[in-house]
């Protein structure tokens, strides 16, 4: 009986998913036809600064310059977003959509053997929102020390912003409660970390604002007096450099290209992965590399290189006696749809994580550097949605989802991930060809240093530690035992397995980063190394991994190149006042309407008058 009902459950969540696929592919369609309709851009305009990607950084970006007075153009190459998307529970259903740029690393040599081909799928947001649209809304600060050397004065950017909203939790199963009880038992800290940036435990914090998704898009539906010009489905193509000075971009809508002029420049926001690819195929990037396709080099900069990522394990691993998890029935019971339109409560509110913390392993005993562990608890599963959702997101193979998840559908099984923080592995981004159409090869070389294995390891026996607190033990938590397809060699709970576990069950936390990074391709005020007028401001300038999750970090980054940018104009414009009362300005009389004039500019009309 139990059999037959969960059958019509899954009949009936497959005809909705379905249904609201169905939905959101009509309404990229329609706001295609419609934008394709209006479409009434003008080669050749001059804006004050081009912002290439909506995502989290460039939205901040182009909305604070634009309402600083500047001339903005943000381009986007995806569209707007489906109106249902703000329900928090449905962020992960626009993955593998047309909303998703839906990149996959290349095989994985030392990695993620139980996924198709060794390959991890990398989801990122082709849309207004860029990955704040798509991603789990965990708003986490990360360590003190994560910053110290390179954004020292962190603290300042993520305090005073008051247009990010972010939420307590507004709906949790029981197992987060009974998880943090655990943790005390066991003498964890327990606090708001997004304050003491210190190792603990806490609920998560969201991204979120009434109960719905806040995602940076948000940010664009103020009145910006006409000083910012948003295009979606533009996808830009090339950077415009002559000799050593940025000149504007060339993008492409619709079928047709555009020349667009960055009169002070063009700042690329476009993630981790599409940012070097652009510089990339623009001439910046490893010599070499861009010979073999042709490309003129314009300045030779390590592009693409210090691809790093967290990365997890740990799916279904927990087995619990008692139904304390998320359950499809608590999703599709219709009171839960109705506490979330009528009261912002409930399942509906959830983005999927509920509690995360970060911990020290034994391994990393210098205290002095941020902790290496971070343990992210997910009241699911793969197993839950029957192959529904999270193994086509994923990416695991057919054969080990029939092996070890499929048989766990009637178990209750959640999640206790621990995520490895600090990578040793250092991957790399190239390019396929010069095509900016095509994705570029992605080899994050996951877990090619044996440390990062090691560290996950003792992720995995902190866990268990954990299954023997009195707390846990009231409900049967233990490990899932059923060997990993792949591991079956290996004795369950030995080191060899948990080894071999690790590199079947290879997961990406989302965190793609360093391809770009300060330093090596950017100097501290976001330029790009012997390039006039061109900026990079998203996740590929990180030269290192928070420990934690990285919106937050990204945009506190993006506040912080708001600051620099707005600094930038207001010394220019205090020159230029500087220059305006000089003789020479009075003399020649020149200085009517010149806010926009440099020295140069000035230099070249007393020229013109004396000539
Ligand atoms: C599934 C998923 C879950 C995640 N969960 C979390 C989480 O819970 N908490 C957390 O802190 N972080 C999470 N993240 C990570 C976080 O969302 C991203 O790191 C962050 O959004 C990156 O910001 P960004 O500005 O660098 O890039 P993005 O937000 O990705 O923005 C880049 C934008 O540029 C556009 N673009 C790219 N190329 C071009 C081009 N050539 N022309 C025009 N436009 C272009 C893209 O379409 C996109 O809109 C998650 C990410 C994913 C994918």
């Amino acid at each position: 009986m139990l059999i037959v009902i969960k059958l019509l459950l899954f009949a009936f969540v497959s005809t909705l998913v379905t249904l609201f696929l169905f939905y959101i592919h009509f309404v990229f369609i329609f706001d295609t036809y419609f934008q394709w309709f209006l479409n009434d851009v003008q080669d050749l305009q001059e804006y004050d600064y081009i912002v290439v990607g909506a995502g989290s950084a460039g939205t901040i970006i182009a909305t604070n310059l634009a309402e600083n007075g500047h001339k903005i153009l943000l381009l986007e190459a995806g569209g707007t977003a489906p109106f249902f998307l703000d329900i928090p529970l449905l962020g992960s259903l626009i993955q593998n959509t047309i909303y998703d740029w839906q990149y996959t690393t290349v095989s994985q040599d030392y990695a993620c053997k139980g996924l198709i081909n060794n390959q991890s799928r990398w989801p990122r947001g082709k849309i207004l929102g860029g990955s704040s649209r798509l991603n789990y809304m965990a708003y986490v600060l990360g360590h003190q020390l994560d910053y110290e050397t390179w954004f020292p004065d962190f603290d300042e950017f993520t305090k005073t912003d008051e247009s990010i909203s972010i939420s307590k939790l507004k709906w949790n199963t029981d197992f987060a409660d009974i998880f943090l009880e655990a943790i005390k038992e066991s003498n964890h800290n327990i606090s708001d970390l997004n304050l003491q940036l210190n190792t603990g435990f806490m609920k998560a914090q969201l991204t979120m604002e009434n109960s719905k998704r806040w995602s940076s898009d948000k940010l664009l539906y103020k009145k910006f007096n006409n000083h910012l010009t948003v295009l979606t489905h533009a996808h830009a193509t090339k950077i415009l450099i002559n000799l050593d000075k940025t000149e504007g971009i060339e993008f492409i809508r619709f079928g047709n290209k555009y020349t667009a002029i960055g009169k002070e420049g063009v700042i690329l926001s476009a993630g981790a992965i599409e940012s070097p690819k652009l510089l990339m195929l623009s001439g910046i990037g490893p010599k070499e590399h861009l010979k073999e396709f042709d490309i003129n080099v314009i300045s030779d900069l390590p592009v693409g290189q210090n691809l790093v990522d967290h990365i997890l394990t740990g799916l279904d691993l927990i087995v619990l006696n008692s139904s304390i998890g998320l359950n499809l029935s608590d999703i599709f019971n219709p009171m839960s749809a109705l506490s979330y339109f009528l009261f912002g409560k409930g399942p509906w509110t959830s983005s999927g994580i509920e509690v995360f913390g970060t911990l020290y392993s034994p391994l990393q005993t210098n205290k002095s550097v941020a902790p290496d562990l971070q343990l992210m608890i997910l009241p699911f599963g793969a197993s839950k949605d029957n192959g529904l959702i999270s193994k086509k997101a994923m990416g695991i193979s057919d054969e080990v989802y029939n092996k070890y998840f499929a048989p766990l559908l009637n178990q209750n099984t959640i999640t206790i991930a621990p995520v490895l923080l600090h990578p040793k592995s250092k991957g790399e981004l190239r390019l396929r060809s010069n095509d900016p159409f095509q994705k570029p090869l992605i080899n994050p070389k996951y877990l090619s240093n044996a440390d990062d294995i090691n560290t996950l390891i003792e992720g995995l026996y902190f866990i268990k530690k954990l299954m023997n607190t009195t707390t846990l033990r009231k409900y049967g938590a233990s490990l899932n035992k059923k060997s990993f397809p792949g591991c079956e060699d290996h004795v369950f709970d030995t080191k060899e397995y948990w080894k071999c576990y690790i590199q079947h069950l290879t997961l990406t936390s989302y965190h793609p980063a360093g391809t770009c990074r300060v330093g090596d391709v950017v100097d501290e005020t976001f330029k790009v190394y012997n390039v006039k007028n061109l900026y990079i401001v998203d996740a590929s300038i990180f030269p290192s991994l928070p420990s934690g999750n990285i919106n937050a970090p990204v945009m506190a980054v993006a506040q912080k190149a708001v600051r620099f940018f707005k600094n930038k104009i207001a010394e220019k414009k205090r020159k230029l006042k500087q220059l305006k009362s000089s003789n020479v300005c009075y003399v020649f009389n020149i200085c009517s309407n010149m806010e926009n004039c440099d020295r140069f500019d000035i230099f070249n009309l007393v020229k013109k008058k004396i000539k």
